[in-house]
């Protein structure tokens, strides 16, 4: 079910493409059974840790802008995903109405979206952006997944809408990129903005609320722990200064939060979100 926040006349619509449930001591290295014990409320009733894969459309009133594409029609086959699609038809956008797709990173669950089934371009009207330093990492590591995410970057890139940038310049008034390298090297995040008001896509920088306080805690997939670490790190402690609201992907659902000092420490405070 798609939901929404409202920045002034804009909107942000949360779009899940759909969710896993995982080991947390084996995907927050670092972490241990006593830690969970006094973090049960961010596990499941089978003692997971769900990752949802989330999108999220931001609508200007003049353009329809898509951060990350989950894996949409090229979900792997077994994996309650793929949802992306319809769940853009259920606010009433069609993929092609959207003018630009956002990847923070180019990781499978983020990327794959954006070919349809017979691996052409989904969003057949928007430009793609990335970072040029994300697209190099992927010709030049023997990571696994390089041969399917390098399938997607020459898909777009044959198509001419691929739009690889040297530095995260802002993509248009009220999306603008922030460099926040580490989970991999080229990964973004997204500052949205209307009316006054703010919120911060992280992509990949944290994967469950726990890590508000412990940002030491890093993912199998973090392409460089320490950075990412540093990077989390750095991150949690500007938006508990400045308050400012952020939208995780891989929380569950909805995602939507901001971190509070308690004193002794900090904490994950969930925000609310519309039905959309
Ligand atoms: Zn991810």
């Amino acid at each position: 079910m798609a939901w929404k926040i409202e920045l002034g006349n804009s909107v942000v619509y949360g779009i899940c493409d759909g969710s896993v449930a995982r080991d947390p001591l084996e995907y927050l290295i670092g972490s241990t059974s006593a830690d969970w014990a006094m973090h049960a409320d961010a596990l499941d009733q089978a003692g997971l840790m769900v990752n949802s894969f989330t999108c999220y459309l931001f609508d200007t009133g003049s353009d329809l802008v898509l951060i990350d594409t989950g894996f949409g029609a090229n979900a792997p086959e077994g994996m309650a995903a793929g949802y992306m699609p319809d769940e853009l038809a259920s606010v009433g956008v069609s993929a092609s109405d959207i003018q630009h797709v956002v990847f923070t990173h180019l990781h499978p669950d983020h990327i794959l979206g954006s070919l349809d089934a017979n691996q052409d371009p989904f969003f057949v009207n928007a430009t793609h952006w990335t970072l040029k330093r994300e697209v190099d990492h992927w010709h030049a590591t023997d990571d696994q997944r390089a041969p399917r995410v390098l399938s997607v970057v020459e898909v777009l890139e044959g198509a001419g809408v691929l739009n690889p940038t040297d530095e995260p310049t802002p993509v248009l008034a009220g999306v603008e990129r922030i460099a926040t390298y580490g989970h991999s090297p080229g990964h973004t995040s997204i500052r949205l903005s209307g009316g006054g008001d703010e919120v911060i896509v992280t992509g990949d920088l944290t994967w469950s609320p726990v890590q508000a306080d412990h940002p030491e805690w890093t993912s199998p997939f973090d392409g460089d722990p320490a950075e990412a670490a540093a990077t989390r790190a750095r991150f949690l402690d500007e938006v508990t200064a400045s308050g400012t609201p952020f939208l995780a992907g891989h929380h569950p659902q909805p995602g939507f939060g901001r971190i509070v000092s308690t004193g002794d420490g900090r904490q994950y405070e969930a925000l609310p979100v519309s039905d959309a």
